[in-house]
């Protein structure tokens, strides 16, 4: 009742503020949209990307006929975060989401934040979720209240205590072999394509792959010259094939909008394990680069000009009103979007309006970037342990980024005025947003939510 309500609203004013639109929507056909995220993948471990121990033919596809991003952040370099940003629009602290979940968290990503399912819905668009949430597992914070029709995969991070899968809201298998993680939620993912061919859909494949315990199927296992981390990218790249070739079988690729990101940079700590950054300075719950430039990708068959790589600044959080215009609805007015619409860009017809960027770690900001140039706070240093690298402390830093992808010449000393003005710049951005929320993140011992999936197992 309260969908068809919007929808009847949005119709309505669509109708009435912009009758051209209105034509528009009934000839063109709303184009499929397929998110397909990968977790802790570096910048540099695809083929496009410079990778040369890790075949990706299929992830390389994306860029030779679509659009390659050198210059693309995600919303955070840890995973809640960062899929926080990624379905809002909006930089997760607004929200208060400003570190992971785990099992023991009794709190989720609050269910009044409008995600893109919930966004298209409007539309009427399927919409499905294969994978990673990382949101919340109490039933409220779950994809099916989050606008999604369907939800397949492992709640949690794959190293985290109740690694189970999911179907909508309920464990479907407490036994997780994960040597098939990636071929079984290739598999679902084909399925709701194959169910929701005759209109348009949504699929956000959130795949649990690289992110550590690594594991590749038998096929894959010694397949690259990286050891078992290039193995589980081959085995992604192949699942991304599988992708690929449905949408030609189906004669759906000039319908379909496919994007390929990762939601933070490589876990560097776990060594041969972790990914890596290429040419970008430190990885993983880091704002240098390494940590949240993620390697991004959009093919969509006549409609973006094969093989352009764009050096545009653009974010995760772009998405939501990117696809917002794509689909002809619209965002929410009653807060804050963080996000620009890229669809000119993509589409080769214009820019993208805005070219900063705000650098979170946790609720602190820690890092700005306006064009070219990057300013981050001095940092005493951390000495490391099992989950975090070491990383050394550092001055006030003010690079170039055009002229120093890797964050090396600090420049800082020498153009001072320009860095305090970066600086000042950075704080009102800071203040613009207002007061933020407390952190959403709260683990603990609550009742019953504590490891409830082991529970039941038992
Ligand atoms: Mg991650």
């Amino acid at each position: 009742m309260k969908k068809s309500v919007l929808f009847f609203f949005s119709t309505l004013l669509l109708m009435s503020s912009n009758p051209s639109k209105k034509k528009q929507v009934k000839k063109d056909k709303l184009p499929n949209i397929i998110h397909i995220f990968a977790d802790d993948l570096g910048y540099g471990d695809l083929g496009c990307f410079g990778a040369t121990d890790i075949k990706t033919p299929n992830i390389d596809r994306l860029a030779k006929e679509g659009m390659k991003f050198t210059s693309f952040y995600s919303a955070s370099s840890v995973c809640s975060p960062s899929r926080a940003g990624l379905l809002t629009g909006r930089y997760p602290q607004r929200m208060g989401i400003n570190q992971v979940f785990f099992p023991e968290s009794f709190t989720g990503m609050p269910p009044e934040e409008i995600t893109i399912a919930e966004m298209l819905k409007q539309q009427s668009y399927a919409t499905g979720i294969v994978g990673k949430w990382h949101l919340g597992h109490r039933e409220k914070f779950l994809p099916l209240q989050q606008g999604f029709d369907s939800y397949f995969g492992i709640p949690y991070s794959n190293d985290m205590e109740s690694v189970v899968y999911m179907r909508n809201n309920e464990v479907e298998d407490f036994v997780v072999d994960q040597r098939y993680t990636t071929k079984r939620y290739t598999e679902e993912a084909i399925h709701f394509i194959d169910q929701n061919r005759e209109r348009p859909f949504f699929l956000y494949l959130a795949h649990t792959m690289p992110h550590v315990p690594l594991y590749a199927s038998e096929k894959f296992k010694g397949s690259s010259e990286r050891g078992l981390y290039g193995d589980v990218i081959q085995e992604l790249d192949w699942s991304v094939g599988k992708v690929l070739n449905k949408l030609e079988a189906l004669g759906l690729l000039e319908d379909t909008l496919v994007i390929f990101s990762s939601d933070n940079g490589p876990w560097l700590v776990m060594e041969d394990h972790g990914g890596s950054a290429g040419p970008l300075r430190e990885g993983k719950q880091y704002t240098f680069e390494g940590g949240i430039r993620a390697p991004t990708l959009a093919m969509w068959k006549g409609k973006i000009a094969p093989g352009t790589v764009t050096e545009s600044l653009a974010t995760q959080m772009d998405w939501f009103p990117t696809i917002a215009s794509l689909a002809h609805t619209e965002i929410p007015k009653d807060r804050p979007i963080d996000g620009s619409d890229i669809a000119p860009v993509l589409l080769g017809t214009g820019e993208r309006q805005g070219d900063s960027f705000l650098f979170f770690s946790g609720a602190e900001l820690q890092g700005y970037r306006k064009g070219d140039w990057k300013v981050k706070n001095a940092y005493q240093g951390f000495d490391g342990n099992q989950w975090v690298k070491r990383v050394a402390p550092h001055d006030s830093l003010l690079v170039n980024l055009k002229k120093d992808l890797g964050e090396q010449n600090n420049l800082y000393r020498s153009q001072k005025e320009k860095a305090l003005a970066l600086f000042s710049e950075m704080r009102n951005e800071l203040d613009k947003m207002g007061p933020l929320p407390l952190s959403q993140v709260v683990q603990g011992d609550d009742d019953t939510s504590h490891f409830m999936y082991l529970e039941q197992k038992n």
